[in-house]
């Protein structure tokens, strides 16, 4: 009762909660009592229609706004959110240049903004930050393997140089920063254009289209369901929690052949698989190393397995697709 009492106070932004993931977030600080959630989101990626029955609270605002364009913000502020940035390999390579701004750009304004209002922020990096990993699983200390002049590389050295803004703005000026490194997540408030291969093969699959393997679809992922990466930055923004990379993911290690048949099982559907070719870069094996977060987030863990989680996305889509089969 305290707890939630002391959270009234609290003022928030949440840069992209407008999005997949930050809808989820703007909501669960909502549900915990938060004064005022801030959402602030250039809708380049994310959706209103996320956030739609969110508007009518008196404790939720949303702005329309680019973040590479400076913040100014009226007021006390005591929590920043940095979950702005297309996570889609399709989405984040249509404008580059762009995704590169938001990260470091967005990020030197967001860290600024904390700056002056003594505010905690929290980044949100990525497993990308890993490249085409030579060791598996990666842990934290694991500086990575990247290509920093290819179609990847403005998302993933975007990400890289905002991780060391973060570092320098906590050494240099004492900002209290967060960061932590997300393996790839899906959930429900995907949208079906997203691009990323699970909301790919379920819009697929109930559309009765082919669903479409990059290579020969040996190469791996460990995906993680949306609630327990919710979970995860709610704890992250703890008092306590160290300044450094904490990976958030599910170890749990599936090829992308084996998630096709997946959800052709779960679906029903009789699509058959088509294979492309595989992009650039792609990397070949990702799978989380959560020793860290299990340590320094109360023993947090995932509990969502990839079966309830992709039931839950399939009846997501199914009700929110017109061309369901
Ligand atoms: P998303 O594309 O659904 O959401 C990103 C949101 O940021 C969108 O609403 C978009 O409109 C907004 N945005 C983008 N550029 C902006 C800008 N310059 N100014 C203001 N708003 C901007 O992606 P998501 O899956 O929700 O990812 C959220 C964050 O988590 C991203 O930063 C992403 O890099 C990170 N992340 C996600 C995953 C994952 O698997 N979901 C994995 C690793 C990291
Ligand atoms: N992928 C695929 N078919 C698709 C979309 C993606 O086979 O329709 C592959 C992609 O090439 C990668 C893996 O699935 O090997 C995960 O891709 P995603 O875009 O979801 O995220 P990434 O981990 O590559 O950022």
């Amino acid at each position: 009762m305290q707890k939630q009492e002391w959270k009234t106070n609290l003022r928030a932004l949440v840069a992209g909660g407008a999005g997949f993931v930050g809808s989820h977030l703007c909501r669960r600080l909502l549900q915990s009592g938060y004064g005022e959630v801030i959402c602030v989101d250039n809708l380049q990626t994310g959706r209103i229609a996320n956030v739609a029955d969110l508007l009518c609270s008196p404790h939720f605002r949303f702005f329309e706004h680019d973040i590479v364009n400076g913040l100014p913000v009226s007021g006390a502020l005591h929590e920043i959110y940095h979950l702005a940035c297309p996570a889609s390999p399709v989405q984040y390579q249509k404008s580059p240049i762009h995704t590169f701004k938001t990260s470091v750009l967005g990020s030197i304004h967001l860290l600024e903004l904390a700056k002056e209002k003594g505010a905690r922020i929290l980044f949100t990096s990525t497993s990308e930050v890993y490249g085409d990993a030579q060791v598996s699983p990666q842990n934290e200390s694991y500086w990575g393997n990247v290509n920093p002049f290819g179609i990847r590389s403005c998302y993933d050295e975007g990400k890289r140089g905002a991780e060391t803004l973060f570092h320098d703005y906590h050494e240099e000026y004492g900002v209290d920063t967060r960061i932590i490194r997300i393996f790839n997540t899906y959930g429900p408030q995907m949208s079906a254009e997203d691009g990323r291969v699970v909301s790919n093969f379920i819009v697929q699959a109930l559309r009765g289209e082919p669903l479409t393997i990059h290579g020969d679809g040996t190469q791996t992922r460990s995906f993680q369901y949306v609630t327990d990466l919710i979970e995860a930055i709610v704890r992250t923004m703890r008092d306590g929690v160290p300044h450094g990379p904490i990976n958030v993911g599910n170890p749990y290690e599936i090829s992308v052949n084996d998630l096709a048949e997946r959800v052709l099982r779960m679906t029903g559907s009789r699509s058959p698989v088509v294979y492309k070719p595989l992009p650039q870069d792609d990397p070949c094996r990702r799978r989380p190393d959560i020793t860290l977060a299990a340590s320094v987030l109360d023993g947090w863990k995932p509990v969502v397995g990839l079966d309830e989680g992709l039931s839950q996305t399939i009846a997501y889509f199914r009700q929110n697709m017109n061309q369901v089969v």
